[in-house]
């Protein structure tokens, strides 16, 4: 009996010693953790290069564009969280590029525009569909769900068939949402069996 008395008595403190400790314990592990997540950000930003003026002019653009379509969260999201840069960092460089147009890298909201993106997209109605697909990244959705929402916007956004369907950009995109999002062409009543083209195809 005594030894179970003794023993009650010498665990007790220790355990509330313990738990006097842990809100300690949490914030430093916390801490740890916020750190390494700047020190990546920091490596991730410090290894890539910032948008020149006219690029930044031209996202700016974009972004507007964006906007005045109806994308305000989108646009929210490009204008206050994403950081733009020019050329890989190191992680980008590790990993293949998904498209060659741009890339993003979440959770850092560091969203990277290569030549492509400037040069072979023809107006700022395809630099907005482009920054549109990566404001999905910024919200951490998939590579499906990215090009799904710019392929069921095109309409909205402006950037259709008719005005842009000859573009190389256009094409592009249209293959690359082909193979993310086979579902999206099996309405064979429609043009090119897409199920979200309002044109209908000829019998
Ligand atoms: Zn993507």
């Amino acid at each position: 009996m005594s030894f179970s008395v003794d023993n009650t008595t010498t665990s007790f403190p220790h355990l509330r010693d313990l738990i006097r400790a842990l809100p300690e314990k949490i914030c430093t592990y916390l801490l740890i953790g916020i750190l390494t997540l700047l020190i990546f950000y920091l490596s991730l930003i410090t290894t890539s290069q910032p948008l020149s003026s006219s690029e930044s002019q031209s996202v700016a653009r974009a972004i507007s564009l964006l906007e005045q379509k109806g994308f305000r969260g989108e646009a929210f999201l490009l204008r206050n969280v994403a950081t733009f840069r020019r050329w890989d960092n190191w992680l980008n460089e590790l990993a293949e590029s998904e498209n060659a147009y741009a890339a993003t890298n979440f959770p850092f909201e560091i969203i990277t525009l290569y030549p492509d993106f400037f040069e072979k997209a023809v107006d700022d109605t395809e630099r907005a569909m482009i920054l549109l697909h990566e404001a999905q990244h910024l919200k951490g959705a998939s590579e499906k769900t990215a090009y799904e929402t710019v392929w069921r916007n095109r309409t909205k956004l402006g950037w259709t068939l008719i005005s842009h369907g000859v573009t190389e950009t256009y094409v592009t995109i249209e293959l690359q949402t082909r193979e993310h999002s086979p579902e999206l062409f099996t309405c064979s009543k429609n043009l090119w069996n897409d199920c979200t083209e309002s044109l209908l195809a000829r019998k």
